[in-house]
């Protein structure tokens, strides 16, 4: 896959064997790809949160995003995945959401990323799968950046400004700042057009988005 086509890939399901061979092709990568994966397979689950009517599945949603970012003591994680195996299971649709929750909290960031995009498509029911995979594409462009065009975040754009912008646009979820923190970045010499073009493109972006990860150092 070249840069250009993972650029314009429709669906999130064609971009993951390539996105695959690339994380195979250097062992440092699979680190912060599990963390950034687990965050793109909870974004997606967020985008069908009616799916997730059991408190036990909502939580489990919330608690992988802690369990990507060191935030959830495996403690936690075990009793809730412990709870959602007990869970009667009332139907097909159940069963196979009740799976998509263990694995966002028991298995690798790249099982449940890609349990999300096969789960998701059976638990809402095949017909529904290209549109499901055609919303969560976008997802995995804010996640991952793009792989094949890679961008050398140069320090001094990472100004006290910018610094301080993207972490309140992290714990915040204020992605509507992100062409704020364009300006900001601009201002400390950065002109990199994926840069600029990521903080104002539409979206959508989510926690995980490449260029807040490679501002606060999230994604060494
Ligand atoms: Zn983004």
């Amino acid at each position: 896959m070249t840069d250009r086509e993972w650029d314009d890939c429709p669906s999130s399901d064609h971009m993951f064997m390539p996105l695959h061979k690339w994380m195979l092709g250097a062992p440092s990568r699979h680190q912060t790809l599990d963390r950034k994966l687990r965050l793109f397979a909870v974004a997606c689950c967020r985008q069908r949160q009616e799916l997730f009517t059991d408190p036990h599945c909502a939580r489990a949603v919330e608690t992988a995003e802690r369990v990507a970012d060191g935030q959830s003591n495996s403690a936690e994680a075990k009793e809730l995945y412990n709870a959602i195996m007990n869970l009667p299971c009332d139907g097909a649709q159940a069963h196979v959401i009740h799976n998509v929750t263990l694995k966002l909290i028991g298995a690798s960031g790249l099982q449940a990323a890609m349990g999300v995009i096969m789960d998701l498509a059976v638990a809402t029911g095949w017909d529904d799968f290209h549109s499901i995979t055609a919303v969560q594409a976008p997802l995995l462009r804010c996640v991952v950046g793009n792989p094949f065009r890679p961008v050398a975040f140069d320090p001094r754009w990472r100004s006290t400004t910018a610094i301080s912008l993207g972490e309140a646009i992290y714990v915040d979820r204020a992605f509507e700042r992100l062409p704020i923190l364009a300006d900001a970045l601009q201002d400390a010499g950065c002109e990199h057009p994926d840069v600029l073009g990521h903080c104002r493109g539409g979206g959508p972006h989510v926690r995980g988005c490449w260029v807040i990860d490679l501002l606060l150092g999230k994604a060494q």
